[in-house]
Protein backbone atom coordinates (compact mmCIF):
# COMPACT_ATOMS: atom_id res chain seq x y z
CA UNK A 1 0.00 0.00 0.00
CA UNK A 2 1.25 3.41 -1.39
CA UNK A 3 1.71 6.15 1.70
CA UNK A 4 0.86 8.43 -0.60
CA UNK A 5 -2.82 7.36 0.11
CA UNK A 6 -4.36 8.40 3.83
CA UNK A 7 -5.95 5.11 5.24
CA UNK A 8 -8.33 7.75 7.29
CA UNK A 9 -9.08 10.04 5.01
CA UNK A 10 -7.92 10.18 1.29
CA UNK A 11 -7.61 13.76 -0.65
CA UNK A 12 -9.85 13.60 -3.31
CA UNK A 13 -7.33 14.55 -6.20
CA UNK A 14 -5.25 11.75 -5.11
CA UNK A 15 -8.49 9.27 -5.47
CA UNK A 16 -9.14 10.69 -8.64
CA UNK A 17 -5.16 10.93 -9.69
CA UNK A 18 -5.40 6.84 -8.17
CA UNK A 19 -8.20 5.70 -10.45
CA UNK A 20 -6.59 7.14 -13.58
CA UNK A 21 -3.80 5.37 -12.53
CA UNK A 22 -5.69 2.10 -12.43
CA UNK A 23 -7.58 2.89 -15.47
CA UNK A 24 -4.19 3.14 -17.59
CA UNK A 25 -2.20 0.10 -15.63
CA UNK A 26 -5.48 -1.76 -17.22
CA UNK A 27 -4.99 -0.18 -20.34
CA UNK A 28 -0.97 -1.11 -20.57
CA UNK A 29 -2.04 -4.86 -19.94
CA UNK A 30 -4.89 -5.03 -22.28
CA UNK A 31 -7.54 -5.92 -19.67
CA UNK A 32 -10.88 -6.66 -20.36
CA UNK A 33 -12.12 -6.67 -17.05
CA UNK A 34 -11.44 -5.10 -13.23
CA UNK A 35 -12.88 -6.64 -10.54
CA UNK A 36 -12.72 -4.50 -7.32
CA UNK A 37 -13.49 -7.11 -4.45
CA UNK A 38 -13.98 -6.24 -0.79
CA UNK A 39 -12.04 -8.81 1.55
CA UNK A 40 -12.56 -8.47 5.44
CA UNK A 41 -10.44 -5.41 6.03
CA UNK A 42 -9.24 -4.21 2.63
CA UNK A 43 -10.08 -4.73 -0.84
CA UNK A 44 -8.16 -6.69 -3.99
CA UNK A 45 -7.82 -5.66 -7.01
CA UNK A 46 -7.98 -8.05 -10.09
CA UNK A 47 -7.80 -7.74 -13.83
CA UNK A 48 -9.06 -10.41 -16.49
CA UNK A 49 -6.10 -10.18 -19.64
CA UNK A 50 -6.32 -12.51 -22.53
CA UNK A 51 -9.40 -14.38 -20.66
CA UNK A 52 -7.54 -15.15 -17.06
CA UNK A 53 -7.54 -13.85 -13.76
CA UNK A 54 -4.69 -11.97 -12.63
CA UNK A 55 -4.29 -9.91 -9.12
CA UNK A 56 -2.85 -6.38 -10.05
CA UNK A 57 1.10 -5.44 -8.97
CA UNK A 58 1.18 -3.14 -5.78
CA UNK A 59 -0.51 -1.01 -4.62
CA UNK A 60 -3.52 -2.02 -6.58
CA UNK A 61 -2.89 -5.89 -5.41
CA UNK A 62 -4.28 -4.76 -1.98
CA UNK A 63 -5.74 -1.20 -1.10
CA UNK A 64 -6.56 -0.31 2.41
CA UNK A 65 -10.72 0.26 4.05
CA UNK A 66 -10.97 3.68 3.65
CA UNK A 67 -8.99 4.14 -0.02
CA UNK A 68 -11.13 0.94 -1.39
CA UNK A 69 -14.04 2.89 -0.29
CA UNK A 70 -13.13 6.26 -2.04
CA UNK A 71 -12.33 4.73 -5.10
CA UNK A 72 -15.63 2.74 -4.87
CA UNK A 73 -17.58 5.96 -4.34
CA UNK A 74 -15.82 7.79 -7.41
CA UNK A 75 -16.15 5.09 -9.38
CA UNK A 76 -19.91 5.03 -8.93
CA UNK A 77 -20.29 8.45 -9.20
CA UNK A 78 -18.47 8.15 -12.81
CA UNK A 79 -20.96 5.80 -14.01
CA UNK A 80 -23.70 7.13 -12.63
CA UNK A 81 -25.18 5.06 -9.51
CA UNK A 82 -26.79 6.08 -6.62
CA UNK A 83 -23.87 6.30 -4.07
CA UNK A 84 -26.12 6.07 -1.24
CA UNK A 85 -27.15 2.57 -2.09
CA UNK A 86 -24.83 -0.44 -1.94
CA UNK A 87 -26.97 -3.17 -0.61
CA UNK A 88 -28.99 -3.87 -3.93
CA UNK A 89 -27.12 -4.87 -7.60
CA UNK A 90 -26.57 -1.60 -9.76
CA UNK A 91 -25.18 -0.48 -13.45
CA UNK A 92 -23.95 2.04 -14.62
CA UNK A 93 -21.39 3.06 -17.57
CA UNK A 94 -19.53 6.20 -18.25
CA UNK A 95 -16.69 6.75 -20.89
CA UNK A 96 -12.72 7.60 -20.13
CA UNK A 97 -10.04 9.09 -21.63
CA UNK A 98 -6.88 9.18 -20.26
CA UNK A 99 -3.64 10.42 -22.79
CA UNK A 100 -4.35 8.12 -26.17
CA UNK A 101 -6.59 5.77 -24.72
CA UNK A 102 -10.62 5.53 -25.14
CA UNK A 103 -12.88 3.14 -22.74
CA UNK A 104 -16.19 3.20 -22.40
CA UNK A 105 -16.75 0.85 -19.05
CA UNK A 106 -19.77 -0.35 -18.12
CA UNK A 107 -19.71 -0.71 -14.20
CA UNK A 108 -21.98 -3.16 -12.27
CA UNK A 109 -22.17 -3.52 -8.42
CA UNK A 110 -23.51 -6.36 -6.00
CA UNK A 111 -23.11 -6.39 -2.53
CA UNK A 112 -21.30 -9.83 -0.70
CA UNK A 113 -20.61 -10.68 2.75
CA UNK A 114 -17.53 -8.39 3.03
CA UNK A 115 -19.48 -5.21 1.03
CA UNK A 116 -19.66 -3.66 -2.21
CA UNK A 117 -18.04 -5.27 -5.55
CA UNK A 118 -17.10 -3.95 -8.23
CA UNK A 119 -16.92 -5.25 -11.97
CA UNK A 120 -15.75 -3.08 -14.97
CA UNK A 121 -16.09 -4.58 -18.21
CA UNK A 122 -13.82 -2.15 -20.16
CA UNK A 123 -14.30 -1.73 -23.99
CA UNK A 124 -10.86 -0.04 -25.64
CA UNK A 125 -11.85 2.02 -28.47
CA UNK A 126 -8.78 0.42 -30.59
CA UNK A 127 -10.77 -2.62 -29.96
CA UNK A 128 -9.61 -4.69 -33.91
CA UNK A 129 -12.42 -5.34 -35.01
CA UNK A 130 -11.35 -6.12 -38.87
CA UNK A 131 -12.95 -9.20 -39.97
CA UNK A 132 -9.91 -10.10 -41.44
CA UNK A 133 -7.91 -10.05 -38.20
CA UNK A 134 -9.90 -12.05 -36.33
CA UNK A 135 -8.44 -15.28 -36.60
CA UNK A 136 -10.30 -16.97 -39.82
CA UNK A 137 -8.14 -18.89 -42.06
CA UNK A 138 -7.61 -17.34 -45.71
CA UNK A 139 -10.52 -20.03 -47.05
CA UNK A 140 -12.69 -19.59 -43.93
CA UNK A 141 -12.42 -15.54 -44.75
CA UNK A 142 -13.79 -16.22 -48.71
CA UNK A 143 -16.70 -18.14 -46.63
CA UNK A 144 -17.98 -15.90 -44.42
CA UNK A 145 -17.68 -12.87 -47.11
CA UNK A 146 -19.73 -15.00 -49.43
CA UNK A 147 -22.31 -15.40 -46.79
CA UNK A 148 -22.63 -12.20 -45.59
CA UNK A 149 -22.76 -11.02 -49.28
CA UNK A 150 -26.29 -12.93 -49.63
CA UNK A 151 -29.35 -10.83 -49.01
CA UNK A 152 -31.14 -13.18 -46.81
CA UNK A 153 -29.94 -16.04 -44.48
CA UNK A 154 -28.83 -16.82 -41.19
CA UNK A 155 -25.63 -16.66 -39.34
CA UNK A 156 -25.47 -18.03 -36.54
CA UNK A 157 -22.08 -17.93 -33.62
CA UNK A 158 -21.89 -20.51 -31.29
CA UNK A 159 -19.16 -20.63 -28.67
CA UNK A 160 -18.94 -20.88 -25.13
CA UNK A 161 -18.78 -17.56 -23.05
CA UNK A 162 -15.86 -15.42 -23.78
CA UNK A 163 -15.49 -17.02 -26.91
CA UNK A 164 -15.14 -13.71 -29.35
CA UNK A 165 -18.49 -14.38 -30.60
CA UNK A 166 -19.54 -10.38 -30.28
CA UNK A 167 -16.40 -9.43 -31.73
CA UNK A 168 -17.06 -11.34 -34.25
CA UNK A 169 -20.52 -10.39 -35.07
CA UNK A 170 -19.28 -6.59 -34.82
CA UNK A 171 -16.22 -7.58 -37.16
CA UNK A 172 -18.80 -8.82 -39.76
CA UNK A 173 -21.11 -5.42 -39.56
CA UNK A 174 -18.30 -3.71 -39.78
CA UNK A 175 -17.59 -5.45 -42.99
CA UNK A 176 -20.48 -5.04 -44.65
CA UNK A 177 -21.65 -1.29 -43.54
CA UNK A 178 -22.36 0.56 -46.48
CA UNK A 179 -24.63 3.19 -47.57
CA UNK A 180 -26.79 1.20 -49.39
CA UNK A 181 -27.51 -1.33 -46.32
CA UNK A 182 -29.72 -0.52 -43.31
CA UNK A 183 -28.26 -2.45 -40.48
CA UNK A 184 -29.71 -2.78 -37.12
CA UNK A 185 -29.15 -4.63 -34.31
CA UNK A 186 -30.72 -5.13 -30.93
CA UNK A 187 -28.14 -5.76 -27.91
CA UNK A 188 -28.10 -6.21 -24.29
CA UNK A 189 -26.23 -4.07 -23.71
CA UNK A 190 -24.22 -2.86 -26.50
CA UNK A 191 -20.54 -3.92 -26.14
CA UNK A 192 -19.09 -1.32 -29.02
CA UNK A 193 -20.95 1.87 -30.87
CA UNK A 194 -20.80 0.87 -35.04
CA UNK A 195 -20.90 3.75 -36.99
CA UNK A 196 -23.78 3.44 -39.56
CA UNK A 197 -25.58 0.75 -37.90
CA UNK A 198 -28.62 1.38 -35.89
CA UNK A 199 -28.08 -0.29 -32.11
CA UNK A 200 -30.68 -0.53 -29.96
CA UNK A 201 -30.39 -1.75 -26.09
CA UNK A 202 -32.41 -3.26 -23.79
CA UNK A 203 -33.47 -0.46 -21.25
CA UNK A 204 -34.78 -2.15 -18.12
CA UNK A 205 -35.81 0.79 -16.66
CA UNK A 206 -38.63 1.73 -19.37
CA UNK A 207 -39.08 -1.69 -20.07
CA UNK A 208 -38.22 -2.24 -23.10
CA UNK A 209 -37.51 -5.55 -23.80
CA UNK A 210 -35.20 -7.64 -26.34
CA UNK A 211 -38.14 -8.92 -28.26
CA UNK A 212 -39.71 -5.59 -27.79
CA UNK A 213 -36.69 -4.01 -29.59
CA UNK A 214 -37.06 -7.16 -32.53
CA UNK A 215 -40.13 -6.84 -33.29
CA UNK A 216 -39.85 -2.52 -33.46
CA UNK A 217 -36.86 -2.93 -35.69
CA UNK A 218 -38.53 -5.21 -38.15
CA UNK A 219 -40.86 -2.17 -39.05
CA UNK A 220 -38.22 -0.05 -39.29
CA UNK A 221 -36.99 -1.54 -43.21
CA UNK A 222 -34.14 -3.28 -42.24
CA UNK A 223 -31.85 -4.99 -44.87
CA UNK A 224 -29.49 -6.62 -42.02
CA UNK A 225 -30.06 -7.43 -38.46
CA UNK A 226 -27.91 -8.30 -35.77
CA UNK A 227 -28.75 -9.88 -32.55
CA UNK A 228 -27.15 -10.32 -29.90
CA UNK A 229 -27.87 -13.61 -28.97
CA UNK A 230 -30.76 -15.89 -29.38
CA UNK A 231 -32.31 -16.89 -25.88
CA UNK A 232 -35.63 -17.84 -25.92
CA UNK A 233 -38.07 -18.96 -27.85
CA UNK A 234 -39.39 -15.62 -28.55
CA UNK A 235 -36.19 -14.06 -29.93
CA UNK A 236 -35.50 -17.60 -31.88
CA UNK A 237 -39.08 -16.98 -33.64
CA UNK A 238 -38.69 -13.51 -34.35
CA UNK A 239 -35.38 -14.31 -36.03
CA UNK A 240 -36.28 -16.87 -38.02
CA UNK A 241 -39.03 -14.79 -39.42
CA UNK A 242 -36.85 -12.28 -40.27
CA UNK A 243 -34.65 -14.48 -42.00
CA UNK A 244 -37.72 -15.76 -44.01
CA UNK A 245 -38.22 -12.53 -45.02
CA UNK A 246 -36.07 -11.19 -47.07
CA UNK A 247 -33.58 -10.27 -44.63
CA UNK A 248 -29.43 -11.05 -43.67
CA UNK A 249 -29.28 -12.14 -39.67
CA UNK A 250 -26.87 -12.35 -37.92
CA UNK A 251 -26.81 -13.87 -34.17
CA UNK A 252 -25.32 -15.60 -31.49
CA UNK A 253 -25.64 -18.77 -29.17
CA UNK A 254 -23.65 -19.58 -25.69
CA UNK A 255 -23.17 -23.26 -26.73
CA UNK A 256 -19.90 -25.56 -26.93
CA UNK A 257 -20.57 -26.95 -30.44
CA UNK A 258 -23.03 -26.72 -33.42
CA UNK A 259 -25.27 -30.14 -32.54
CA UNK A 260 -25.51 -28.46 -29.02
CA UNK A 261 -27.30 -25.62 -30.74
CA UNK A 262 -29.35 -27.62 -32.53
CA UNK A 263 -30.62 -29.30 -29.57
CA UNK A 264 -31.02 -25.70 -27.61
CA UNK A 265 -33.29 -24.39 -30.70
CA UNK A 266 -35.14 -27.50 -31.01
CA UNK A 267 -35.88 -27.24 -26.70
CA UNK A 268 -36.93 -23.57 -27.32
CA UNK A 269 -39.67 -24.78 -29.67
CA UNK A 270 -38.12 -23.40 -33.17
CA UNK A 271 -39.84 -24.71 -35.98
CA UNK A 272 -37.04 -26.89 -36.97
CA UNK A 273 -37.78 -27.69 -40.72
CA UNK A 274 -38.50 -24.03 -41.19
CA UNK A 275 -34.76 -23.08 -39.47
CA UNK A 276 -32.83 -25.12 -41.39
CA UNK A 277 -33.79 -23.67 -44.54
CA UNK A 278 -33.24 -20.45 -43.13
CA UNK A 279 -29.44 -21.39 -41.76
CA UNK A 280 -26.54 -20.56 -44.21
CA UNK A 281 -23.89 -20.83 -42.05
CA UNK A 282 -22.78 -21.66 -38.26
CA UNK A 283 -19.55 -21.31 -37.17
CA UNK A 284 -18.26 -22.72 -33.57
CA UNK A 285 -15.41 -20.19 -32.20
CA UNK A 286 -13.14 -20.20 -29.16
CA UNK A 287 -9.99 -17.37 -28.37
CA UNK A 288 -6.44 -19.10 -27.91
CA UNK A 289 -3.88 -16.84 -25.92
CA UNK A 290 -1.13 -16.36 -28.47
CA UNK A 291 2.45 -17.48 -27.64
CA UNK A 292 4.72 -14.45 -27.03
CA UNK A 293 7.25 -14.49 -30.41
CA UNK A 294 9.78 -12.82 -27.87
CA UNK A 295 10.60 -15.89 -25.91
CA UNK A 296 8.85 -18.69 -27.60
CA UNK A 297 10.41 -22.10 -27.92
CA UNK A 298 10.06 -24.75 -30.34
CA UNK A 299 9.21 -28.03 -28.85
CA UNK A 300 12.01 -30.25 -28.32
CA UNK A 301 12.32 -33.62 -29.68
CA UNK A 302 11.28 -35.52 -26.27
CA UNK A 303 8.47 -33.09 -26.34
CA UNK A 304 7.43 -34.28 -30.04
CA UNK A 305 7.92 -37.99 -29.51
CA UNK A 306 5.17 -37.83 -26.19
CA UNK A 307 2.87 -36.85 -29.08
CA UNK A 308 1.53 -39.68 -29.51
CA UNK A 309 -1.86 -39.38 -30.02
CA UNK A 310 -4.06 -39.75 -33.14
CA UNK A 311 -5.30 -36.63 -32.92
CA UNK A 312 -2.15 -34.97 -33.00
CA UNK A 313 -0.72 -37.38 -35.44
CA UNK A 314 -3.69 -36.65 -37.94
CA UNK A 315 -3.53 -33.06 -37.35
CA UNK A 316 0.10 -32.91 -38.11
CA UNK A 317 0.15 -34.97 -41.40
CA UNK A 318 -2.92 -32.63 -42.40
CA UNK A 319 -1.05 -29.40 -41.71
CA UNK A 320 1.67 -30.91 -43.53
CA UNK A 321 0.15 -31.88 -46.54
CA UNK A 322 -1.80 -28.20 -46.81
CA UNK A 323 0.43 -26.07 -45.42
CA UNK A 324 4.03 -27.44 -45.51
CA UNK A 325 6.53 -27.64 -42.43
CA UNK A 326 5.68 -27.86 -38.86
CA UNK A 327 6.73 -25.42 -35.91
CA UNK A 328 4.55 -26.36 -32.50
CA UNK A 329 6.82 -24.35 -30.06
CA UNK A 330 5.65 -24.03 -25.83
CA UNK A 331 5.32 -20.71 -24.12
CA UNK A 332 8.33 -19.11 -21.88
CA UNK A 333 8.44 -16.12 -19.92
CA UNK A 334 10.13 -12.73 -20.55
CA UNK A 335 9.44 -8.81 -19.85
CA UNK A 336 6.95 -8.26 -23.28
CA UNK A 337 4.76 -10.57 -21.93
CA UNK A 338 2.67 -12.86 -19.26
CA UNK A 339 3.58 -16.45 -18.95
CA UNK A 340 4.27 -16.28 -22.36
CA UNK A 341 1.52 -15.54 -24.10
CA UNK A 342 0.85 -11.93 -25.13
CA UNK A 343 -2.74 -11.46 -26.72
CA UNK A 344 -5.53 -13.59 -28.14
CA UNK A 345 -7.19 -14.84 -31.75
CA UNK A 346 -9.61 -16.81 -32.52
CA UNK A 347 -10.03 -20.44 -33.38
CA UNK A 348 -13.13 -21.18 -35.95
CA UNK A 349 -14.82 -24.26 -37.39
CA UNK A 350 -17.44 -23.22 -40.48
CA UNK A 351 -20.32 -25.37 -41.91
CA UNK A 352 -21.59 -23.82 -44.68
CA UNK A 353 -25.37 -25.53 -44.91
CA UNK A 354 -26.21 -27.54 -47.87
CA UNK A 355 -29.01 -30.01 -48.36
CA UNK A 356 -27.70 -33.09 -46.28
CA UNK A 357 -27.10 -30.86 -43.54
CA UNK A 358 -30.27 -29.24 -43.71
CA UNK A 359 -31.97 -32.43 -43.61
CA UNK A 360 -30.17 -33.99 -40.39
CA UNK A 361 -31.27 -30.42 -38.39
CA UNK A 362 -35.07 -30.98 -39.50
CA UNK A 363 -34.89 -34.18 -38.28
CA UNK A 364 -33.01 -33.57 -35.29
CA UNK A 365 -30.13 -35.86 -36.21
CA UNK A 366 -27.27 -33.34 -35.33
CA UNK A 367 -24.91 -35.64 -33.88
CA UNK A 368 -23.04 -35.65 -37.20
CA UNK A 369 -23.19 -32.10 -37.14
CA UNK A 370 -21.03 -31.49 -34.59
CA UNK A 371 -18.17 -29.44 -35.46
CA UNK A 372 -16.08 -29.79 -32.09
CA UNK A 373 -13.50 -32.08 -33.32
CA UNK A 374 -13.29 -29.48 -36.41
CA UNK A 375 -12.28 -26.58 -34.27
CA UNK A 376 -9.75 -28.58 -32.14
CA UNK A 377 -8.60 -29.67 -35.21
CA UNK A 378 -8.29 -25.74 -36.55
CA UNK A 379 -6.47 -25.42 -32.70
CA UNK A 380 -3.84 -28.23 -33.22
CA UNK A 381 -3.06 -26.53 -36.71
CA UNK A 382 -2.43 -23.24 -35.39
CA UNK A 383 -0.03 -25.14 -32.20
CA UNK A 384 2.00 -26.33 -35.55
CA UNK A 385 1.93 -22.50 -36.62
CA UNK A 386 3.85 -21.67 -34.31
CA UNK A 387 0.94 -19.38 -32.90
CA UNK A 388 0.08 -21.26 -30.04
CA UNK A 389 0.56 -24.02 -27.68
CA UNK A 390 -1.29 -27.49 -27.01
CA UNK A 391 -1.90 -26.72 -23.01
CA UNK A 392 -4.30 -23.54 -24.64
CA UNK A 393 -6.00 -25.63 -27.25
CA UNK A 394 -6.96 -28.09 -24.66
CA UNK A 395 -8.16 -25.23 -22.22
CA UNK A 396 -10.58 -23.46 -24.38
CA UNK A 397 -11.60 -26.84 -26.26
CA UNK A 398 -12.35 -29.13 -23.81
ZN1 LIG B 1 7.54 -13.28 -23.90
Amino acid sequence: MSDTFSPISPPLNNIIALTDQLLDVAATAGASDLHLEPLSQSMRIRMRVDGLMRLLEPPFDQLLGSVAMALVVRLKLLSDMDISESRRPQDGSFQWQLNDKQVDIRCSSLAGQWGEKLVLRLHWKQQNIELNEQGLSIKQLQIVIRQLSKPQGLILATGPTGSGKTMFLYSCLKHIEAPHLNIVSAEDPIEIGLEGVHQVAVNTNINLSFNQILRALLRQDPDVIMLGELRDFDSADVALKAAQTGHLLLTSMHTHSISEAMHRCHGLGVDMLAFSYCLSLIINQRLVRQLCDQCKQPMTQSQLAAMTSAEWLDAVATYKFSFGAVNPCVPASCDSCHGGYRGRVGVFDLMVMDASKRDSVAQRQVHSLDQNFGVRRQGLWRVLAGHTSVAEVNRVTW
